[in-house]
Formats: structure tokens, C-alpha cells, sequence
């Protein structure tokens, strides 16, 4: 009779291990993922990226713990086209996220990302993964291009850009000059339903960040994908009150070591949960910064030009990748780009890619973990559907010029193309053209393979609601 009691008690102790190990398996098999995105932070606007007033202490903190990029792009040099390649891994001409008329979305617009897209969110979620998109969306507010209906499940967050919806007849100007949140009569949204209209921007990045430790602490133990877009420091910016005149960088300043703070809690809840070793953290930025707003825009640093252009400015972002124990730390000169998330990502969490279109982004997981040499070797910088510029290893070349501010928008072809070697002139101030005829003639071969092989999306920017 012991003997069977015994035999008994070994085996659910052993059922029990093998349940547990399943569960260590299951956890340390799938990593969790979280992109922190902000809108117009310019590449010189950190402290690790040398900005010499603003104070941010948890990115930098992160940038020693793991990864600075400095070669790191963006897609495009504006939200909506911009956001559309992070979520897809694809070039905005191939999804339609682009124009020549319309740069981005807008309240009456009736277009958005088609739901025949993948996006990082459907192809996780698939794989097991919880999704949360917090933060502005501007891929579309209607149902049907929600988050929402792309993968997430769950949004909190504004649809658009925090300047939309404007209530009052002032200039541009004026309603920056002296920014009331009133102004802008931008909805918050929970899932599919406005839950406050105009959102308040005073404490939206304080919200943004509760929710996304709510979801943190709510799901530690499933894998997860959170993608926390800041709606800020777009103009107009809004500051929480305890940040409110607290940075001497000004106003600006002040959001941007808001959405520090914002970081370290993030941080804080993974490691307060047991996350830390096991979730992968992309901290960007989704273009250059806004110029024409003088002290109220960013600062690229070093490099020339700003949002609205192709120059480097305008879509080189700073980023900082994080995950203690599996990203090896360093300073990646490598490049990247946000293209690059979505294949990372899933070869990271074992999730296949499906094959039955073609994907602009690379794997780049062997730079976050080994810091070896990236798979990307080139970058295609479109402007709505002009290929402005293409950059292949240490070289870009120039085909069209554009204002270095980005408004008024002065597209011009270049009676012969520029060239620039961006390891030895990040800022883009000699051309090398007459002397590589070689660079000139790979890069221009490379162009050729390229546009032979292009298939560009029907524009769902210029759709407008009757
Ligand atoms: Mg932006």
C-alpha cells in the first residue's frame, strides 16, 4: 500500500516538472518585444546621442546596458509613411502608404493600411503573442484600420497626429505659438471608441505610460508585443505638470525627459515582473525633427536637414536597443532600419514570415545579439514616390534636392547626382561625385535592380470622405 502511495507521489512530481519545465520552455523560447516610438525626435535630441541640456537618464542608461545605433533609418521622413513600414517591414510605395499630394493621413481621409497587410502584431499574435498598440496609430481611424483590425488587441491611443482637428480659425502660427490642448479637438480612443474628445495632451504621456505597465504587469506570463507610439514631442507640445519648466532645454526639453521618465518606469515593470531577460526593448523615433518650428522642433546634431526631407536628418533616428543578457552591448555602426523590426523580430520568437510577398527589411537579430555585421547594406530613401537618394555601404547618392527644412517643399532633379561618404561626412557637406565613377556606377546598378523589380501600392492617401 506504500509502495503504491509512493509510486503515486513520484508521479505527479514528476507531471508537475514536466509541466514547469513547458512553462520555462514556452517563456525562454519566446521573448517579448516592446518598441518605443516617439514622433519628430530629432537624432541629436538624447543625452547619449550628445545633446548638451537635455537630461535623459534612463535611455542613456539603456544605451550602456545594450545597443546605440547611429546608422539606424526610418523609411520615410513623415508619420503615416513612416509608421507603415515599421508595422509592415515593407517600403510605404509597395503598401500605398505614400503620395505626392498628401504626405500623411488625415481627419477626412477615408484610406489606411490595408487590412492585407502583415503587421508585426498579426504575425506574433498567430505565433501566441498578446498585442497592445498604445499611443498615436495614424495608419488609418476608421474601424477597419484601427489596430485593432491589424493584430492588436487591445489600443489605447490618439488615431492621428496630435495637430489634427484644429477648432479654431488661427494661422499655423499662432496656434503653435501658445499651444492649448482645447485647440485640437483630437479623440482618445480605447479599442474602437472614442473615450475622450479632445484629449487632454497635458497628461497624455503619463497615460500612455500607466497603460503600458498595466499591460506589462498583466501579461507576464505570455509572451507579448507592445508598441508604445508617443504622441509627442510633435508640435504642439504639452507637458505633464511635473515636468512642466523643469529642463533647460525648454518646453521641448521637458517632453523629451517626460518620455525618459516614461522609459524608466517601462523598464521598471519588466524587471519588477522577472521580464528583463527575457523581452527585447526598441527605443526610435518615426523621423527627423520639425524645423520650421524653430526652438519648439528638435535638433538632428550632427547631421543635416530635418522631417519632411531625405537628407539625413530627416530619417536617421537615434536608437537604442535593450535586453540584458541577450543583446550584446555596443555601438552599433552598422545599419539598420525599422524595415528590419518586423523579419527581427519574428526570427527572434521562431515565427515564419510569410512568402507570398516581398519584404524590404532584413533579420538583423545576429547585430542585436552578436553585434556582427549587418545583413543591410543599402537604403532606399523615397519621398512620396520619388527615390531621392539611395545609400549603399558608406556611400549615398543624390538624385533629387529638396529644402534642408522641409517646407515649402522644393523637389528638384539634380542636373547630374551628389555623392557622400556618411562614415567620413555624416553631415553631408563635400561631393565626391567626380571622384568615384565606380561608387557611382554600383550604386546606380543597384537603382536599376531595384526600380526593375518595383511594384508600387495604389496611394490610400489621396482617398478623402465625400
Ligand atoms: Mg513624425
Amino acid at each position: 500500500m506504500r509502495n503504491l502511495f509512493n509510486r503515486i507521489l513520484y508521479f505527479l512530481l514528476f507531471i508537475s516538472l514536466v509541466g514547469a519545465s513547458n512553462n520555462l520552455n514556452a517563456q525562454s523560447q519566446k521573448p517579448n518585444f516592446i518598441i518605443i516610438f516617439t514622433d519628430d525626435q530629432g537624432y541629436g535630441d538624447l543625452g547619449v546621442y550628445g545633446h548638451p541640456t537635455i537630461k535623459t537618464p534612463h535611455i542613456d542608461q539603456m544605451a550602456m546596458e545594450g545597443q546605440k545605433w547611429t546608422n539606424f533609418y526610418v523609411a520615410a521622413n513623415v508619420c503615416t509613411p513612416s509608421r507603415s513600414a515599421i508595422m509592415t517591414g515593407r517600403l510605404p510605395v509597395r503598401t500605398g502608404m505614400y503620395s505626392n499630394k498628401r504626405r500623411v493621413l488625415f481627419p477626412d481621409s477615408d484610406g489606411g493600411l490595408p487590412q492585407t497587410e502583415n503587421t508585426i502584431a498579426r504575425l506574433l499574435k498567430q505565433s501566441g503573442y498578446a498585442t497592445a498598440a498604445i499611443g498615436k496609430w495614424h495608419l488609418g481611424h476608421l474601424p477597419q484600420y484601427l489596430p485593432t483590425s491589424h493584430g492588436f488587441d487591445y489600443y489605447f491611443g490618439i488615431p492621428y497626429s496630435n495637430d489634427m482637428d484644429r477648432v479654431n480659425d488661427l494661422t499655423y502660427m499662432e496656434y503653435f505659438a501658445d499651444s492649448k490642448t482645447e485647440n485640437f479637438n483630437v479623440p482618445l480612443m480605447r479599442n474602437e471608441e472614442i473615450i475622450e474628445r479632445p484629449a487632454d495632451q497635458n497628461t497624455i504621456t503619463k497615460r500612455y505610460t500607466e497603460e503600458a505597465v498595466k499591460f506589462i504587469n498583466s501579461h507576464k506570463d505570455d509572451p507579448f508585443f507592445l508598441y508604445l507610439a508617443h504622441s509627442l514631442p510633435h508640435v504642439p507640445l504639452f507637458a505633464g505638470e511635473e515636468f512642466l519648466g523643469t529642463s533647460e532645454r525648454g518646453l521641448y526639453g521637458d517632453i523629451i525627459e517626460e518620455i525618459d521618465w516614461s522609459v524608466g518606469e517601462i523598464l521598471n515593470a519588466l524587471k519588477k515582473n522577472g521580464l528583463d531577460e527575457n523581452t527585447y526593448v526598441v527605443f526610435t523615433s518615426d523621423n527627423g525633427p520639425w524645423l520650421i518650428f524653430n526652438e519648439q522642433g528638435g535638433s538632428s546634431g550632427s547631421l543635416f536637414g530635418g522631417k519632411g526631407t531625405s537628407y539625413e536628418g530627416g530619417v536617421r533616428v537615434p536608437t537604442v536597443i535593450w535586453g540584458p543578457g541577450n543583446v550584446k552591448p555596443a555601438v552599433i555602426t552598422e545599419i539598420g532600419s525599422t524595415l528590419d523590426l518586423l523579419p527581427t523580430f519574428c526570427g527572434l520568437s521562431g515565427t515564419a514570415v510569410p512568402d507570398d510577398r516581398v519584404y524590404d527589411g532584413f533579420d538583423i537579430s545576429s547585430v542585436f545579439v552578436h553585434a556582427k555585421e549587418s545583413p543591410r547594406q543599402s537604403m532606399f530613401y523615397y519621398h512620396g514616390d520619388h527615390l531621392f537618394a539611395v545609400r549603399k555601404g558608406d556611400f549615398k547618392l543624390y538624385l533629387y534636392k529638396n529644402n534642408p527644412v522641409g517646407y515649402p517643399e522644393k523637389l528638384e532633379v539634380l542636373e547630374r547626382p551628389s555623392l557622400y561618404n556618411l562614415a567620413v561626412d555624416p553631415s553631408e557637406r563635400f561631393d565626391l561625385y567626380e571622384k568615384n565613377p565606380e561608387v557611382i556606377e554600383s550604386i546606380t546598378k543597384l537603382i536599376e535592380e531595384h526600380q526593375a523589380n518595383m511594384v508600387f501600392g495604389e496611394t490610400q492617401l489621396e482617398r478623402v470622405i465625400n
